[in-house]
């Protein structure tokens, strides 16, 4: 294992809701070979979080962590998000 990076997912001010990519999911599942759709099928990670929450933590189904922050005011840099754009 090189990094053991947790997936980070910035949360807008009022979500309560999140879906996301395991990033340590696609990329074990690169390295095994699934086709990609499957490997996004296994990798999604969907879930709740309190409206009140600035940071919390959520697992995926395979049990890696995924950070979860929530930005205080529209993020002023551009994100390369499109991978979890296409997810919706
Ligand atoms: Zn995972």
């Amino acid at each position: 294992m090189s990094g053991g990076v947790a997936t980070t997912v910035w949360l807008s001010p009022s979500a309560t809701a999140f879906s996301c990519l395991c990033e340590t999911c696609l990329d074990s599942a690169r390295l095994s070979g699934v086709l990609f759709a499957d490997a996004l099928a296994g990798a999604s990670v969907r879930g709740s979080v309190s409206a009140e929450a600035s940071v919390a933590v959520a697992r995926c189904a395979a049990g890696h962590e995924i950070v979860l922050r929530r930005v205080e005011r529209p993020p002023q840099l551009a994100h390369p998000d499109e991978r979890q754009l296409q997810l919706s």
